[in-house]
């Protein structure tokens, strides 16, 4: 029964994926039976300094091979029926081991875990990754829980409290996807936070849009009043990373330097 849902193929209309409530079903049936068969892998991509040129840190970011399906659209199927929890407690193990093994290779960088707004509501997540890090001895200041700015907003006193615990406990806390949520200014200073990451659609036009030059400008100056440092997420071109070095952006995400890679091709490029 297993080994078939595996070869059920993801039904797709005119190149666009069926979103259909059955289409979520089977993406939920194959997504839970690639869990717990370990079929998931994570990628890791840099985060760059701008001004030295090195890599900072690095984020996971999920993948499930040979399913054609990207997080897009199985992140949001997970959290919605509540697998992301698992799926976070695989991450957070992985990516501890993985350091492990770095540390072994005389390879240290930082990593950033993406936290679901389901994960803030489990009551014993934030325990479990501090044991996942401090039962193999990792520095749990090498680690960044990202959590995106909607999820904060949605359960602001329950985010603030559960991520104030993490950040008591060394970890660092970034704000992801900022500028594309409600949000409040008041919060952005009740908030723990250590790194605030400008969502990829204000960096694409950057070079173009007045606008979104102006919001990603203000956006730098608000996160520097807060001392948090700001990534700029999607940078694709140098004339984009240019500018955002003169706006005093401290480090860029994106395919200019890196996409996301396989642990042992980081491994390279750190080297
Ligand atoms: P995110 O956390 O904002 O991650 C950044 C996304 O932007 C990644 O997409 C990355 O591959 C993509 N990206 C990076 N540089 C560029 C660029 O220059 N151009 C373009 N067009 N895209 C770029 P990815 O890996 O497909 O992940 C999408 C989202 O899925 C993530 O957005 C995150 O919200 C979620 N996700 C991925 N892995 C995890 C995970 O382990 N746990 C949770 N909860 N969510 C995850
Ligand atoms: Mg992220
Ligand atoms: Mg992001
Ligand atoms: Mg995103």
């Amino acid at each position: 029964k297993q080994a078939k849902a595996e070869h059920i193929p993801v039904v797709y209309h005119d190149g666009v994926a069926d979103r259909s409530a059955s289409f979520h079903m089977e993406v939920f049936g194959r997504l839970r039976h690639a869990v717990r068969n370990g079929e998931l892998t994570l990628n890791y991509q840099p985060k760059v300094d701008l001004q030295s040129g090195e890599i900072r840190s690095v984020e996971a970011l999920l993948r499930w091979p040979d399913s054609g399906i990207t997080p897009d659209v199985f992140i949001p199927i997970a959290e919605k029926t509540g697998l992301i929890c698992e799926i976070t407690r695989w991450v957070v193990t992985e990516v501890a081991r993985q350091m492990l093994e770095w540390r072994h290779q005389g390879i240290q960088v930082k990593v950033a875990i993406n936290i679901s707004t389901r994960d803030l509501l489990d009551k014993s997540i934030a325990a479990f990754i501090v044991d996942a890090f401090d039962s193999r001895k990792v520095d749990k200041s090498q680690v960044i829980i990202e959590v995106t700015e909607s999820a904060v907003m949605k359960h602001a006193t329950l985010a603030i409290e559960r991520l104030s615990f993490l950040r008591d406990q060394g970890f660092g806390v970034a704000i992801d996807d900022f500028g594309t949520g409600y949000s409040s200014m008041a919060y952005l200073s009740d908030l723990p936070a250590t790194e605030l990451k400008i969502d990829r659609r204000f960096i694409g036009e950057i070079l173009k849009s007045k606008r979104d030059k102006k919001l990603v400008k203000a956006m730098i100056a608000l996160a520097h009043e807060f001392d948090l440092l700001v990534v700029a997420e999607g940078v694709e071109h140098q004339q984009q990373a240019d500018l955002l070095k003169t706006f005093g952006c401290e480090m860029i995400q994106g395919y200019l330097f890196s996409q996301p890679v396989e642990a042992d091709r980081l491994a390279y490029l750190l080297r």
